[in-house]
């Protein structure tokens, strides 16, 4: 479903030059969870945002769906971006100043919502809150709204850029089990950088990336035991 060959991204230019990402390749199956494990500054955002077509590889192929998003023109990148791509990030990053279903309608089509917004509210367990502003919700509630707004416009791939890491452990656990609800209630594929130990029962495969290069794959047709991963 997802694979990704030779990826190269460089930052700069001669002295300057900062390699980040240097033949990078992974792929992941569709309706899999995929974790991306690495140190502060070994690549691990930028490599998402190449798979989720905000910035642009130097070289190498991203192969979605059988199409090459790294050959895309810009249109077709936002386009890809709009309709397939959902993203998570550590900071929730939500619109202060909308409430809670304000904030999910606005990245979706909301013509045919109304019912399909309090589905979304009841799977991310916010219906009693949906008028609410960010500010008047703890963090985890923050992320499950942006779960939420991640989600309704069903992307084939949602990427989730340390969506726990601004959360406690308790917190963590119950959004890592909202997004793998939502991978096998929607066959969601998902992809996420996470250092969080309790992803090592939910993931599928699990690579880890040092210094802009794939070191270590840990694939199991299964799901991976925690204890199998050196964190
Ligand atoms: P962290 O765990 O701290 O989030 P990361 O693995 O996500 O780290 P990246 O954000 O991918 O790391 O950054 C990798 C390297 O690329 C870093 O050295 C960073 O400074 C550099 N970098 C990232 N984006 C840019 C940019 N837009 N311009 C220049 N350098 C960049
Ligand atoms: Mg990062």
């Amino acid at each position: 479903f997802i694979s990704a060959e030779s990826l190269c991204k460089s930052y700069g230019s001669g002295d300057g030059k900062n390699d980040v990402l240097k033949n990078v390749d992974i792929s992941l199956e569709k309706g899999h969870i995929g974790v991306i494990l690495g140190p502060s500054g070994s690549g691990k955002s930028t490599l998402m945002n190449m798979i989720g077509g905000v910035d642009r590889v130097d070289s190498g192929s991203i192969i979605v769906d059988n199409d090459n998003v790294a050959g895309f023109d810009d249109d077709a990148l936002t386009e890809y971006r709009r309709k397939n791509v959902g993203f998570i990030f550590q900071f929730y990053n939500l619109v202060p100043n909308l409430t809670v279903s304000e904030n999910i309608e606005v990245c979706a089509n909301i013509s045919d919502s109304p019912l399909r917004l309090n589905e979304i509210l009841s799977i991310v367990g916010l219906e009693d809150k949906k008028n609410r502003f960010p500010r008047e919700l703890s963090g985890g509630e923050q992320q499950r709204v942006a779960v939420a707004r991640a989600i309704v416009k069903n992307p084939k791939l949602l990427l989730c850029d340390e969506p726990t890491g601004a959360l406690d452990f308790e917190t963590s656990r119950d959004v890592l089990s909202l997004l793998q609800k939502i991978n096998r209630e929607f066959g969601t594929t998902i992809l996420m950088i996470t250092h969080n130990i309790a992803i090592g029962d939910m993931a599928h495969v699990v690579y880890k990336l040092r210094s802009g290069e794939i070191t270590e794959v840990i694939r199991n047709d299964e799901i991976i035991p925690a204890e199998r991963i050196e964190w």
